[in-house]
């Protein structure tokens, strides 16, 4: 008898199983691991799923079904990145399926509901067969369909290969949320016109062309720039503005002889992520510092997997990184160069575009997906790039050979993916990921973690410190002011301390610019009654609403919700509705009634959204158009401005009295990393500091620079407290419409797991944002001690999670796990 094979595929879907379909005889030496094939799921639905494992195990449980056809000729996902996907799923407590889901590009991952649109720039190279014809009229017309509707309008059960055929000619793309939309770049080429491939009809264009010497002159150049007037040439085309710069010719002369029909001109696409730079800049020369904490770096990595680089900003961090990159592309190694999402700017992309030129693939979650499908591909068939600089995400691109990864502003938090799931830590993940490549991690940043930072001192990381600013520029200089003070002897306006105002005059008038920072976006945190103290609250979250001024309306910062301003208080009736607190909104406003003369720009989410909108804000400051720059925490991620002398910190008590184990962690990061925009390159500058807590340890350890100490009293807390990295910590989120049936659901929970888990359980609780969009949330924390198996935990975990949710009364309940939550 004939062995049947089998594929388990992963699938789309959030189920925590993988599923196993039968390789009909038609596709037995076609299907490899990595590659996508189609298979029915459900009633009606088709997906594309990859293959995981190949084997003749017949399933058990169910019958099954048969995969309707492969897409690809080779994997597009290697067996590395099937391994470490693995290890995140069980890492984090989720499903193959999630993990997919984040790890691909949607243009890669075609689904019954994925929108497919066409590409009207599309030019046909090859004959397509009549079905992607149908599908092709269909959707120059339409321009946007899905897949099921493509399904319908072919009268084909699955229309998914045909898709597949056409996105690989660029004649479809798709979108999950397309921003830019997808024009493929073009660049004009010029060939020698195919009548004129002829060596007698040459001669008479020469003859001809003799009284119009410039066109002849520019025909002589081509044919020097193709290699010779000779029958092997004729066919070679070249780039139009190369041909008009050599011959020096203007273009009306070089259309001249396009109209005459002796040139041809062609469009052809190129990639959009191609730039024109080449290896120019070579590298700069490290200083001795650099050179030695370079050496120190590579000294350390003989030992360990991975080393802290803890450097103070500006001490050439960036620089040190390139060199290191340079060395691995030389042995032919690729580089992952990890960035948080805000700092991956043109900034940090034009430095490195600089030395590695096209080698460097960039990978932005605010890249429209078909650029995303770009960088993947390349790197899948190892085209082009070498280095990839991309945000958290780029960990899942398919490297098969990778020897460093670098995560620079390692502190940063966004590393870690909040929602949806998988809930990963890049950083953490990275180390993983190099141990699967046999590669090494280097960590850089100028305020370490606690955990990372720990690490170090348990000589499970190495570590390298560069105390020096490049060049030797001073660190800046902190000044504190008591705001308390300042309101008591009414020298403050509105919330701008005199001190701080001084400054900024003096700043602006010496053709400075200055920094305000405060960490909140909007006008006010919320509005007040003043007579019965009543304040709005958003409709589907348990949260007050910001006030927007500008659109003169109350935002929800969780489900986004707005709605006009109540004339008059819901409770009371009273008129008297008061603005509280200040966001960068008011802040802006106010600055602009003191100095109303100066170019004043604000940064924060609502002003940046599209990373068009972020970067111009970055480039008018830097070229000096805006004086005083008003942001959030995003202005105070990896920007280098040459010509800023103050630094405003309008309001440090929020930071530090945030409700979190973690709030002064947070606020050194933040104070110091804001502080060290200052006076970067010629002279020290100025950081002022509001509070109205001016002993505040945090405070004074970032006046003094002293990392080390904010270190051991972070820890002292977090041992005391148990926190990590003493315990490790899982979250649980039991959520459910109904806030009874969440307070059953997660009671009983709550009630399982300390049957299990004992004291190490806490809660469950109402956070402090207890209803989101509806939906009634409670959360459960399991603090779990050094040396517990955490695979255990997890295992136990999930049971326990499962007979909550299987409990009848609590059918749709959703319970979340966080596995260390941020
Ligand atoms: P960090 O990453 O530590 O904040 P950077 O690498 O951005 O520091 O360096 C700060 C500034 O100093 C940058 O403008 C950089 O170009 C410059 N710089 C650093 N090292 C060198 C070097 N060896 N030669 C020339 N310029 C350097
Ligand atoms: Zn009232
Ligand atoms: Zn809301």
């Amino acid at each position: 008898m004939e062995t049947t094979f089998y594929a388990d595929i992963i699938l789309p879907v959030p189920l925590p199983r993988l599923f196993t379909y039968e390789i009909s005889q038609r596709w037995i030496n076609d299907v490899e691991i990595g590659m996508r094939v189609v298979v029915p799921f459900g009633k009606k639905k088709y997906y594309s799923g990859i293959i995981y494992s190949l084997h003749d195990q017949k399933p058990e449980a169910y019958e099954t079904k048969e995969i309707v056809s492969v897409l690809d000729s080779t994997p597009i996902v290697n067996e590395t990145q099937l391994h470490f996907w693995k290890w995140i799923s069980e890492y984090y407590m989720c499903t193959l399926g999630e993990v997919y889901k984040a790890a691909v590009p949607s243009g890669l991952k075609l689904e019954s509901e994925t929108k497919v649109h066409y590409n009207t720039n599309w030019v046909p190279e090859e004959k397509l067969t009549p079905k992607e014809t149908m599908v092709l009229d269909f959707l120059s017309e339409k321009k946007t369909a899905t897949v099921q509707d493509l399904n319908n309008i072919t009268e084909l059960k699955n229309s998914l290969p045909i898709i597949k055929s056409l996105l690989d000619k660029e004649a479809l793309f798709v979108s999950e949320r397309l921003k830019d939309g997808y024009k493929p770049k073009t660049k004009k080429l010029v060939q020698l016109a195919p009548e004129y491939c002829h060596d007698q009809k040459l001669q008479n264009v020469f003859t001809e062309l003799s009284r119009a010497k410039k066109q002849l002159e520019v025909l002589m150049v081509f044919f020097t720039m193709i290699g010779g007037a000779n029958k092997n040439n004729y066919s070679k085309a070249i780039e139009k503005n190369l041909l008009k710069e050599k011959s020096g010719a203007s273009l009306s002369v070089l259309n001249e002889l396009i109209k005459k029909g002796v040139l041809l001109e062609v469009e052809t696409a190129i990639s959009r992520l191609q730039t024109d730079t080449l290896l120019t800049d070579g590298l700069h020369e490290l200083n001795p510092a650099q050179q030695n904490a370079k050496q120190q770096i590579e000294q350390q990595f003989k030992e360990k997997d991975a080393v802290l680089l803890h450097g103070v900003t500006s001490s050439g961090k960036t620089e040190i990184y390139i060199h290191l990159i340079k060395e691995q592309i030389d042995k032919g190694k690729q580089v992952l160069y990890l960035l948080p999402e805000i700092a991956l700017t043109t900034q940090i992309t034009g430095r490195l575009k600089k030395v590695f030129g096209n080698a460097i693939g960039i990978y932005h979650s605010k890249y429209s997906d078909a650029e995303r499908v770009e960088v993947w591909n390349d790197i899948l068939h190892q085209e082009n790039y070498k280095v990839v600089i991309g945000v958290r995400s780029s960990i899942f691109l398919p490297f098969d050979n990778l020897g460093l990864i670098i995560v620079d502003e390692e502190h940063e938090n966004t590393y870690k993916q909040f929602d949806p799931s998988p809930r990963y830590h890049a950083r953490d993940a990275a180390m993983v990921l190099a141990h699967m490549h046999k590669a090494k991690v280097l960590m850089g940043t100028a305020t370490p973690s606690i955990e990372t930072y720990r690490n170090t001192q348990l000589a499970k990381y190495g570590l390298v410190e560069l105390f020096e600013r490049f060049e030797g520029i001073q660190m800046p200089q902190i000044i504190t002011v008591n705001v308390r003070e300042e309101k008591r002897k009414k020298r403050m306006h509105a919330h701008f301390s005199a001190t701080l105002i001084e400054h900024v005059t003096k700043a602006i008038n010496n053709g400075e610019q200055a920094i305000l920072f405060q960490n909140r976006r909007g006008f006010s945190p919320y509005l007040e009654c003043t007579q019965c103290s009543w304040v709005p609250k958003c409709d589907f979250c348990d949260v007050s609403l910001t006030y927007h001024k500008h659109i003169n309306q109350l935002v929800c910062h969780y489900c986004g919700h707005s709605s006009y301003l109540p004339k008059t208080c819901k409770a009371c009736n009273s008129p008297a509705l008061q603005t509280k607190g200040f966001g960068t909104e008011k802040i802006e406003e106010d600055i602009k009634i003191i100095f109303p003369e100066i170019k004043v720009a604000r940064m924060d989410l609502d002003t940046s959204r599209t990373r068009k909108s972020h970067e111009t804000i970055i480039g008018n400051f830097e070229r000096g158009e805006v004086d005083i720059l008003i942001g959030t925490q995003m202005i105070s991620k990896g920007l280098d401005f040459d010509n800023v002398s103050v630094v405003g910190i309008l309001n440090a008590d929020s930071m530090l009295n945030y409700p979190d184990f973690r709030a002064f962690e947070r606020s050194f990061q933040m104070m110091a990393q804001v502080g060290g925009r200052a006076g970067r390159k010629y002279k020290q500058g100025t950081v002022i500091l509001q509070t109205s807590n001016p002993d505040n340890p945090v405070i004074l350890n970032v006046i003094n620079n002293n990392f080390k100490n904010h270190f051991q009293s972070e820890l002292a807390e977090r041992e005391l407290f148990k926190y990590p990295p003493f315990y490790r910590l899982i979250h649980l989120t039991v959520k459910h419409k109904n806030q009874n049936t969440v307070n059953q659901a997660s009671d009983y929970l709550g009630q399982y797991l300390r049957g299990l888990f004992k004291e190490r359980v806490v809660g469950p609780q109402a956070p402090t944002v207890s209803k989101i969009q509806n939906w009634h949330i409670r959360k459960i924390m399991l603090k779990i001690e050094g040396g517990v198996s955490l695979i255990k935990v997890k295992e136990m975990l999930r049971d326990a999670i499962n007979t909550v949710v299987s409990h009848p009364g609590f059918k749709a309940v959703v319970i979340q796990a966080d596995v260390d939550p941020m």
